[in-house]
């Protein structure tokens, strides 16, 4: 590598995702011409796949494609990322697709992919010079910041509607930091956060005043996914959709390591997916408008549950742009896939999960996804977090006495209901 990196690495500045308008690196958000969300530029440097591949075990591998300074891989952090990319044989053959992988996102620190776009956040923002780390959250993120927060030896304060997942409320209270519930919905708490974020300058509020180094995070899933399927992207991918971020990023992260000759440029067609109680992007998508229209949400993926997405227009340009398309599914429809996940090849996801795999499921149906292309489908977030969702549809289990007897009792009346069924 020739290039010096600076103290945001190989970033050279942000530039207004709307007007094009740049600034340098720092505290910005918003384009103070026109308002649009502002994004990281970077000037990359000459990158192996051999340098990468002899980089550490975690997203900091990819560290040279981030907002992050030198040395960060020494710093306390949570150093997420490398989770595993399952070939999902047994959901293909239910499915009649050809090749399915998931991405298991439970294998980062709190569970989800929120590890990420927190390492990253925290990063920049301990670089800037900030003092608290802070979000609004519908719940992964919360706990992400508390854990991140926690290592890095600084506080945390955390805004949650208070219907949240008690799995979700606990799993952030148990880090320390400041947690408060919020009556309301997410939008609400994100109102509040922003209100919060103009008078404490020296809180990050990694998706608020340092998103544009938050988001960047999220483009380490694309970069895992083409590395672990031997550098090449998937043909086809589906994504869930909350803010959107994840699903803008992934495909800047592919269109990156084209544009670095890491992988053959091949066209990856992106498919994002919501929950029929909270499809603002998805409605939009089918009625061919470019504005997206907020939406009040009642749907059990709470995770998803944002109805005023703050990339949604942007998930509209990238799956237009690769001939893909944002679908929503039911409640019903998302708990029957969170059990096929678990039942076929042994992975509980959260209800997020559920919602991808039931938009992959009815996008095959409907004949837009290729069962012939290979798919890889994101796993964000862990079942165990959101166990109230699947309680309705496991079986009940009462106790038997301890005696060969009450088991062989108990073996028969299982084989008579398998007989029945
Ligand atoms: C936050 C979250 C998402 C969506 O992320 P966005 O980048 O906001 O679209 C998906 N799945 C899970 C489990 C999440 O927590
Ligand atoms: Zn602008």
């Amino acid at each position: 590598m020739t290039k010096t990196p600076s103290r945001f690495g190989y970033a050279s500045g942000l530039a207004c995702r709307e007007c094009g308008q740049t600034y340098d690196l720092g505290a910005h958000y918003a384009c103070s011409g026109c308002f649009g969300p502002l994004e990281v530029c970077y000037d990359l440097p000459h990158l192996t796949r051999d340098i990468i591949e002899a980089g550490p075990q975690s997203i900091w591998r990819y560290a040279s494609l981030l907002p992050v300074p030198p040395g960060v891989a020494e710093t306390p952090n949570t150093d997420p990322g490398c989770t595993r990319l399952v070939r999902a044989g047994n959901l293909a053959r239910v499915l009649g697709m050809r090749s399915l992988w998931v991405k298991d996102e439970r294998g980062n620190p709190t569970h989800s992919f929120k590890d990420r776009v927190v390492a990253v956040a925290l990063a920049a923002a301990t670089e800037m010079g900030f003092k608290v780390l802070a979000c609004p959250s519908t719940g992964n993120l919360a706990n992400a910041v508390a854990a991140a927060a926690a290592r890095a030896g600084i506080r945390s304060v955390v805004l949650v509607p208070a219907d949240l997942e008690q799995q979700k409320i606990l799993g952030t209270a148990v880090y320390g930091g400041t947690l408060v519930t919020v009556d309301g919905t997410y939008d609400d708490v994100n109102r509040l956060a922003s209100e919060l974020a103009d008078f404490h300058d020296d809180w990050a509020f990694v998706n608020v005043n340092v998103r544009p180094y938050y988001a960047e995070g999220s483009k380490t899933i694309g970069y895992e996914i083409a590395e672990q399927l031997g550098w090449r992207l998937p043909s086809q991918i589906v994504v869930p959709v909350a803010s959107g971020a994840q699903l803008v990023k992934i495909d800047k992260a592919f269109r990156e390591l084209s544009a670095l000759g890491l992988v053959e440029d091949a066209e990856c067609r992106v498919f994002g997916a919501q929950a029929a109680g909270c499809a603002p992007v998805a409605a939009a998508f089918l009625a061919g408008h470019d504005v997206v229209q907020p939406v009040r949400p009642a749907t059990i993926a709470k995770s998803l549950a944002i109805g005023n997405p703050a990339d949604g227009p942007y998930v509209l340009d990238v799956v237009r742009r690769t001939g893909g398309a944002v679908a929503d599914v039911t409640d019903g429809e998302i708990v029957d896939a969170i059990s096929l996940l678990a039942k076929t090849e042994g992975i509980f996801g959260e209800t997020a999960a559920g919602v991808t795999l039931a938009v992959l499921r009815k996008l095959l149906a409907s004949g837009q996804l290729d069962p012939a292309a290979e798919t890889v489908i994101i796993n964000s977030g862990d079942g165990l977090k959101t166990l109230d969702a699947v309680a309705s549809a496991v079986p009940a289990v009462t106790p038997i006495r301890a005696s060969l007897e009450a088991f062989a009792e108990r073996e028969s009346l299982r084989s008579r209901k398998a007989d029945a069924a």
